[in-house]
Protein backbone atom coordinates (compact mmCIF):
# COMPACT_ATOMS: atom_id res chain seq x y z
CA UNK A 1 0.00 0.00 0.00
CA UNK A 2 1.42 3.43 -0.89
CA UNK A 3 0.95 6.25 1.39
CA UNK A 4 1.47 9.69 -0.66
CA UNK A 5 1.25 13.48 0.84
CA UNK A 6 1.71 15.35 -2.60
CA UNK A 7 -0.75 15.53 -5.47
CA UNK A 8 1.56 15.08 -8.10
CA UNK A 9 2.91 11.60 -6.87
CA UNK A 10 -0.69 10.78 -6.60
CA UNK A 11 -1.78 11.54 -9.79
CA UNK A 12 1.19 9.15 -11.11
CA UNK A 13 0.46 6.26 -9.81
CA UNK A 14 -3.50 7.12 -10.56
CA UNK A 15 -1.80 7.30 -14.99
CA UNK A 16 0.03 4.09 -14.16
CA UNK A 17 -2.93 2.37 -12.81
CA UNK A 18 -5.42 4.46 -15.63
CA UNK A 19 -2.27 2.93 -18.23
CA UNK A 20 -3.29 -0.22 -17.26
CA UNK A 21 -7.18 0.32 -17.51
CA UNK A 22 -7.47 -0.22 -13.94
CA UNK A 23 -11.06 1.26 -12.34
CA UNK A 24 -10.28 3.22 -9.41
CA UNK A 25 -12.83 3.78 -6.35
CA UNK A 26 -12.71 6.71 -4.12
CA UNK A 27 -13.33 6.66 -0.35
CA UNK A 28 -12.87 10.16 1.25
CA UNK A 29 -12.34 9.93 5.25
CA UNK A 30 -11.35 12.94 7.72
CA UNK A 31 -9.56 9.66 9.51
CA UNK A 32 -9.76 7.98 13.32
CA UNK A 33 -11.25 5.15 10.77
CA UNK A 34 -14.17 3.37 12.48
CA UNK A 35 -16.43 0.49 11.26
CA UNK A 36 -18.56 2.71 9.17
CA UNK A 37 -15.91 4.19 7.36
CA UNK A 38 -14.42 0.55 6.43
CA UNK A 39 -17.72 -0.56 4.87
CA UNK A 40 -17.85 2.06 2.54
CA UNK A 41 -13.82 1.02 2.09
CA UNK A 42 -14.19 -2.72 1.84
CA UNK A 43 -17.53 -1.55 -0.60
CA UNK A 44 -14.68 0.39 -2.31
CA UNK A 45 -12.17 -2.76 -2.86
CA UNK A 46 -15.24 -4.93 -4.15
CA UNK A 47 -16.20 -3.10 -6.58
CA UNK A 48 -12.68 -1.13 -8.15
CA UNK A 49 -9.22 -2.51 -9.62
CA UNK A 50 -7.60 0.15 -7.21
CA UNK A 51 -8.96 1.92 -4.00
CA UNK A 52 -7.53 5.07 -2.79
CA UNK A 53 -8.47 6.49 0.66
CA UNK A 54 -8.31 9.59 1.41
CA UNK A 55 -7.67 11.29 4.95
CA UNK A 56 -7.87 14.69 5.52
CA UNK A 57 -8.99 16.83 8.14
CA UNK A 58 -10.81 19.78 5.90
CA UNK A 59 -10.14 22.56 8.07
CA UNK A 60 -12.50 24.45 5.45
CA UNK A 61 -15.18 22.19 6.52
CA UNK A 62 -14.98 23.30 10.37
CA UNK A 63 -17.08 26.68 11.47
CA UNK A 64 -14.68 28.73 13.53
CA UNK A 65 -15.69 27.60 17.24
CA UNK A 66 -15.83 23.91 16.27
CA UNK A 67 -13.56 21.33 17.28
CA UNK A 68 -10.78 20.88 14.17
CA UNK A 69 -8.24 21.74 16.74
CA UNK A 70 -9.35 18.43 19.08
CA UNK A 71 -10.58 16.42 16.28
CA UNK A 72 -9.45 12.66 16.63
CA UNK A 73 -6.49 11.47 14.81
CA UNK A 74 -4.47 8.40 14.96
CA UNK A 75 -2.84 8.23 11.06
CA UNK A 76 -0.83 4.79 12.61
CA UNK A 77 -3.88 3.08 13.08
CA UNK A 78 -5.61 4.33 10.32
CA UNK A 79 -2.93 2.67 7.77
CA UNK A 80 -3.07 -0.27 9.65
CA UNK A 81 -6.87 -0.95 8.96
CA UNK A 82 -6.45 0.76 5.51
CA UNK A 83 -3.84 -2.28 4.60
CA UNK A 84 -5.45 -5.11 6.13
CA UNK A 85 -8.61 -4.00 3.93
CA UNK A 86 -6.87 -4.19 0.72
CA UNK A 87 -7.13 -0.27 0.02
CA UNK A 88 -4.16 0.66 -2.55
CA UNK A 89 -2.94 4.07 -2.24
CA UNK A 90 -3.70 6.42 0.98
CA UNK A 91 -3.76 9.92 0.14
CA UNK A 92 -2.99 12.15 3.66
CA UNK A 93 -1.83 15.85 2.65
CA UNK A 94 -0.92 18.42 4.74
CA UNK A 95 -3.29 21.20 4.66
CA UNK A 96 -0.78 23.32 3.05
CA UNK A 97 -0.74 20.65 -0.02
CA UNK A 98 -4.45 21.19 -0.33
CA UNK A 99 -4.65 24.68 0.11
CA UNK A 100 -1.86 26.54 -0.61
CA UNK A 101 -0.76 30.29 -0.08
CA UNK A 102 -3.35 32.22 -2.37
CA UNK A 103 -5.61 29.79 -2.93
CA UNK A 104 -9.29 31.32 -2.62
CA UNK A 105 -11.58 28.79 -4.49
CA UNK A 106 -14.90 27.19 -3.07
CA UNK A 107 -17.74 25.06 -4.66
CA UNK A 108 -20.97 25.70 -3.12
CA UNK A 109 -24.12 23.44 -3.35
CA UNK A 110 -26.43 26.32 -2.49
CA UNK A 111 -30.40 25.47 -1.81
CA UNK A 112 -29.01 22.20 -0.26
CA UNK A 113 -26.91 23.15 2.17
CA UNK A 114 -29.07 25.99 3.88
CA UNK A 115 -31.51 23.42 5.90
CA UNK A 116 -30.98 20.98 8.60
CA UNK A 117 -27.15 20.76 9.30
CA UNK A 118 -26.42 23.88 7.03
CA UNK A 119 -28.71 25.81 9.97
CA UNK A 120 -26.20 25.62 12.78
CA UNK A 121 -23.20 25.12 10.51
CA UNK A 122 -23.57 27.74 7.53
CA UNK A 123 -20.32 27.17 5.90
CA UNK A 124 -20.04 23.37 6.28
CA UNK A 125 -21.08 22.14 3.06
CA UNK A 126 -19.29 24.37 1.01
CA UNK A 127 -15.48 23.46 2.59
CA UNK A 128 -17.06 19.63 1.93
CA UNK A 129 -17.71 20.34 -1.72
CA UNK A 130 -14.60 22.37 -2.40
CA UNK A 131 -12.35 19.16 -0.47
CA UNK A 132 -14.60 17.07 -2.32
CA UNK A 133 -14.11 18.06 -5.74
CA UNK A 134 -10.01 18.52 -5.63
CA UNK A 135 -10.22 15.34 -4.29
CA UNK A 136 -12.27 14.11 -7.84
CA UNK A 137 -10.28 16.30 -9.94
CA UNK A 138 -6.74 14.96 -8.42
CA UNK A 139 -7.90 10.96 -8.05
CA UNK A 140 -10.47 11.57 -11.87
CA UNK A 141 -11.86 7.97 -9.65
CA UNK A 142 -15.03 6.24 -11.79
CA UNK A 143 -17.08 5.65 -8.20
CA UNK A 144 -16.87 7.53 -4.66
CA UNK A 145 -18.21 6.18 -1.58
CA UNK A 146 -20.45 7.68 1.04
CA UNK A 147 -22.17 7.15 3.93
CA UNK A 148 -26.00 7.61 4.78
CA UNK A 149 -25.31 8.48 7.96
CA UNK A 150 -24.45 12.40 5.83
CA UNK A 151 -27.45 12.00 4.47
CA UNK A 152 -27.57 15.85 3.39
CA UNK A 153 -23.92 15.46 2.54
CA UNK A 154 -24.70 12.78 0.49
CA UNK A 155 -27.56 14.55 -1.18
CA UNK A 156 -25.11 17.68 -1.86
CA UNK A 157 -21.86 15.63 -3.28
CA UNK A 158 -24.29 13.73 -5.79
CA UNK A 159 -26.31 17.49 -6.80
CA UNK A 160 -22.33 18.53 -7.23
CA UNK A 161 -21.71 16.00 -9.26
CA UNK A 162 -24.52 15.96 -11.33
CA UNK A 163 -24.49 20.19 -11.90
CA UNK A 164 -20.58 20.29 -12.12
CA UNK A 165 -20.51 17.45 -14.82
CA UNK A 166 -18.11 15.28 -12.76
CA UNK A 167 -18.11 11.92 -14.46
CA UNK A 168 -17.88 9.93 -11.05
CA UNK A 169 -20.84 7.37 -10.25
CA UNK A 170 -21.60 8.71 -5.99
CA UNK A 171 -22.30 5.41 -4.59
CA UNK A 172 -24.12 6.07 -1.09
CA UNK A 173 -23.72 3.08 1.98
CA UNK A 174 -26.14 2.51 5.24
CA UNK A 175 -25.07 3.68 8.81
CA UNK A 176 -22.94 1.29 10.47
CA UNK A 177 -24.22 1.20 14.09
CA UNK A 178 -22.84 0.36 17.76
CA UNK A 179 -24.34 -2.80 19.03
CA UNK A 180 -26.69 -0.32 20.83
CA UNK A 181 -27.80 1.34 18.03
CA UNK A 182 -25.72 4.34 18.04
CA UNK A 183 -24.74 5.44 14.91
CA UNK A 184 -20.39 4.95 14.63
CA UNK A 185 -19.06 8.26 14.50
CA UNK A 186 -15.32 9.01 14.95
CA UNK A 187 -16.95 12.23 17.32
CA UNK A 188 -18.31 9.71 19.63
CA UNK A 189 -15.06 9.45 21.31
CA UNK A 190 -15.52 13.10 23.00
CA UNK A 191 -18.51 11.65 25.04
CA UNK A 192 -18.00 11.15 28.74
CA UNK A 193 -18.63 7.54 30.13
CA UNK A 194 -22.87 8.89 30.96
CA UNK A 195 -22.83 10.65 27.63
CA UNK A 196 -22.28 7.49 25.57
CA UNK A 197 -25.21 5.76 28.01
CA UNK A 198 -27.77 8.34 26.53
CA UNK A 199 -26.17 8.45 23.13
CA UNK A 200 -28.34 5.29 21.86
CA UNK A 201 -31.52 7.38 22.66
CA UNK A 202 -31.37 9.30 19.37
CA UNK A 203 -31.59 6.58 17.44
CA UNK A 204 -33.95 4.69 19.70
CA UNK A 205 -36.13 8.18 19.24
CA UNK A 206 -36.07 7.91 15.29
CA UNK A 207 -36.99 4.49 15.40
CA UNK A 208 -40.28 4.89 17.42
CA UNK A 209 -40.94 7.39 14.74
CA UNK A 210 -40.00 5.02 12.23
CA UNK A 211 -42.34 2.21 13.83
CA UNK A 212 -45.84 4.92 14.16
CA UNK A 213 -44.87 5.82 10.63
CA UNK A 214 -45.22 2.06 9.47
CA UNK A 215 -48.39 1.95 11.71
CA UNK A 216 -49.71 4.06 9.29
CA UNK A 217 -49.04 7.39 10.51
CA UNK A 218 -48.44 9.97 7.66
CA UNK A 219 -48.49 13.36 9.37
CA UNK A 220 -45.02 15.02 9.64
CA UNK A 221 -46.03 16.38 12.98
CA UNK A 222 -47.11 13.51 15.04
CA UNK A 223 -44.27 11.87 14.02
CA UNK A 224 -41.95 14.81 15.08
CA UNK A 225 -43.41 14.62 17.94
CA UNK A 226 -42.87 11.46 18.43
CA UNK A 227 -39.15 11.70 18.03
CA UNK A 228 -39.33 15.14 20.65
CA UNK A 229 -40.99 13.41 23.40
CA UNK A 230 -38.99 10.47 23.13
CA UNK A 231 -35.44 12.45 23.45
CA UNK A 232 -36.65 14.29 26.24
CA UNK A 233 -36.59 11.07 28.43
CA UNK A 234 -33.36 11.40 27.50
CA UNK A 235 -32.43 14.87 29.60
CA UNK A 236 -28.69 15.54 28.29
CA UNK A 237 -29.84 15.58 25.08
CA UNK A 238 -30.23 18.88 23.43
CA UNK A 239 -32.08 18.70 19.84
CA UNK A 240 -30.53 21.16 17.61
CA UNK A 241 -33.05 19.96 15.15
CA UNK A 242 -35.34 17.02 14.29
CA UNK A 243 -36.92 17.43 10.39
CA UNK A 244 -38.42 15.42 8.15
CA UNK A 245 -37.52 16.14 3.91
CA UNK A 246 -37.97 15.10 1.06
CA UNK A 247 -34.45 13.11 0.32
CA UNK A 248 -33.37 14.71 -2.75
CA UNK A 249 -34.68 17.90 -2.14
CA UNK A 250 -34.15 18.08 1.57
CA UNK A 251 -36.88 20.27 1.78
CA UNK A 252 -39.72 19.78 4.46
CA UNK A 253 -42.72 17.56 3.57
CA UNK A 254 -46.09 17.97 5.62
CA UNK A 255 -47.43 14.35 4.66
CA UNK A 256 -45.46 11.33 3.97
CA UNK A 257 -46.74 10.04 0.62
CA UNK A 258 -44.00 8.05 -0.73
CA UNK A 259 -40.55 8.05 1.05
CA UNK A 260 -39.12 10.78 3.66
CA UNK A 261 -35.85 11.45 5.64
CA UNK A 262 -36.50 11.85 8.92
CA UNK A 263 -33.29 13.57 10.09
CA UNK A 264 -31.99 14.89 13.58
CA UNK A 265 -29.04 16.57 15.08
CA UNK A 266 -28.81 16.68 19.20
CA UNK A 267 -25.94 17.83 21.30
CA UNK A 268 -24.86 16.02 24.10
CA UNK A 269 -22.56 18.14 26.48
CA UNK A 270 -20.47 19.72 24.07
CA UNK A 271 -20.88 16.79 21.34
CA UNK A 272 -23.29 17.29 18.17
CA UNK A 273 -24.59 13.93 17.10
CA UNK A 274 -26.24 12.96 13.79
CA UNK A 275 -28.56 10.14 12.84
CA UNK A 276 -31.03 9.90 10.67
CA UNK A 277 -33.77 6.94 8.85
CA UNK A 278 -35.69 6.53 5.95
CA UNK A 279 -39.77 6.81 6.70
P1 LIG B 1 -15.83 11.37 8.08
O1 LIG B 1 -14.48 10.78 8.33
O2 LIG B 1 -16.65 11.53 9.32
O3 LIG B 1 -15.78 12.61 7.21
O4 LIG B 1 -16.63 10.29 7.22
C1 LIG B 1 -16.12 9.82 6.01
C2 LIG B 1 -17.19 9.05 5.30
O5 LIG B 1 -17.60 7.95 6.11
C3 LIG B 1 -18.46 9.88 5.03
O6 LIG B 1 -18.96 9.57 3.73
C4 LIG B 1 -19.41 9.41 6.10
O7 LIG B 1 -20.77 9.54 5.75
C5 LIG B 1 -19.01 7.96 6.24
N1 LIG B 1 -19.42 7.45 7.55
C6 LIG B 1 -19.08 7.96 8.77
N2 LIG B 1 -19.68 7.27 9.75
C7 LIG B 1 -20.42 6.30 9.16
C8 LIG B 1 -21.28 5.28 9.63
N3 LIG B 1 -21.50 5.08 10.92
N4 LIG B 1 -21.87 4.47 8.72
C9 LIG B 1 -21.66 4.64 7.40
N5 LIG B 1 -20.86 5.60 6.89
C10 LIG B 1 -20.25 6.42 7.74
Amino acid sequence: MKVVKNIAVLRHHVALWREKKASVGLTPTMGFLHEGHESLMRRAVNENDRVVVSIFVNPAQFGPSEDLDRYPRDLEHDLERCEALGVDLVFCPEVEEMYPAGFQSMVAVSALSQGLCGKSRPTHFQGVCTVVSKFFNIVSPDRAYFGEKDAQQLAIIRRMAKDLDFTVEIVGCPIVREADGLAKSSRNKYLSPEERKAAPALNKALHAAGEAALSGIRDSRSLLRIVEESLAAEPLFRIDYVEIVDPLSLQPVEKIERGALLAAAAWLGATRLIDNRLL
